[in-house]
């Protein structure tokens, strides 16, 4: 679900009111590219990360604040001369021109980002030539940044490292391949999970054939690009009992039931490192199929049924199905 709030905003360079609309909230859908880019549905967000006021043309991700120095910027020369840049889609235009503005308040690492976003929308608009200059730039902008944090509070800890790998695609994309190396060792040696470790192998694989093209995360697991990040759960007994009676399992347990797996050279492994998920998954997705039926069964007689067919034994589909999906046979209540 995405929400759009629409709010009138004072310009904190000019002082003019506009009504803006933002982000309230999204949710993604399917794996990111290796760059943090997200996926087709919600990047349809991107043009409310930025603001921009139609009587100045100060860009921001929220109007109603500005560095010091924003005016000096907004009416120079160079930036009135980028936000009226022709043939480049006019949002490419309002991130390059809050890119301005946070390089010249000394934000390089922020001025990256919007350099990085510009350069999605010229994916978006399939300029090539737009897209990699954007990300040349935004590459030369963290590498004269200072270095990036080692620990990201906000990282889940099965994704530790992840905000270093989308730098690693950077580099990548941008053809920098030893600045892409070094700050590969670099996240590294600050501590990845096991997700992790594996874009990183991806992305030195990458690296040593030359590759500069788009990857997604889903690619780099092992699992087919359109994956969606909350996966399927495959098991019929599960898939029944989850369908059906589903208010009687727990958060973890329904978490388990869709976790994904994703191949290693080590064979393949579960998308998490939670012991508790770990444990649940420890027979695979049959054996908490088989787990809940258990549990169901004794916590819950009077509600849950098992509707097996009495031929061959097979799940019906729903709990009060008559037919049996595995083999022809039909059966009534009083028939069985
Ligand atoms: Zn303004
Ligand atoms: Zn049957």
């Amino acid at each position: 679900m995405t929400t759009i709030r629409v709010n009138r905003v004072q310009c904190a360079v000019c002082d003019s009111v506009s009504e803006q609309r933002s982000l309230g909230s999204t949710s993604t859908f399917g794996h990111p590219d290796l760059d943090g880019r997200p996926d087709l549905l919600a990047r349809t967000t991107l043009r409310f990360w930025v603001q921009t006021c139609p009587a100045c043309g100060y860009c921001a991700t929220s109007l109603d604040d500005a560095p010091a120095g924003a005016s000096e910027v907004v009416h120079s020369e160079a930036y009135l001369a980028q936000l009226h840049q022709a043939n480049t889609p006019a949002l490419a235009n309002e991130f390059l021109c809050q890119a301005l503005l946070l390089e010249s308040s000394g934000d390089k690492r922020g001025a990256a980002a919007a350099r990085l976003h510009a350069a999605w929308t010229a994916d978006d608009s399939r300029d090539e030539g737009l897209a990699h200059r954007c990300r040349t730039q935004a590459a030369d902008l963290l590498l004269a940044a200072p270095p990036r944090p080692e620990s990201n509070a906000h990282e889940d800890l099965g994704w530790r490292g992840w905000s270093g790998v989308q730098e690693v695609d950077l580099y990548r994309r941008a053809g920098r391949s030893d600045d892409a190396r070094r700050e590969a060792e670099r996240v590294r040696r600050g501590g990845v999970s096991i997700l992790v470790e594996q874009l990183l192998t991806y992305e030195l694989e990458a690296l040593e054939r030359g590759d500069t093209a788009r990857h997604t995360v889903g690619e780099a697991l092992g699992q087919p690009s359109d994956t969606t990040v909350g996966g399927t759960i495959e098991d019929p007994l599960l898939g029944y009992l989850l369908r059906h009676y589903g208010q009687f399992a727990t958060k973890a347990e329904h978490q388990a039931a869709r976790m994904n797996t994703f191949k290693t050279k080590d064979g393949t492994r579960w998308a998490t490192e939670q012991p508790e998920l770990l444990a649940l998954l420890a027979e695979g997705k049959a054996g908490l199929g088989r787990m809940l039926e258990r549990r169901f069964l004794a916590e819950h007689p009077h509600e849950v049924v098992l509707n097996r067919c009495p031929q061959c034994g097979a799940l019906a589909r729903t709990p009060l199905a008559r037919q049996c999906r595995a083999c022809p046979h039909t059966w009534r209540e009083s028939a069985r």
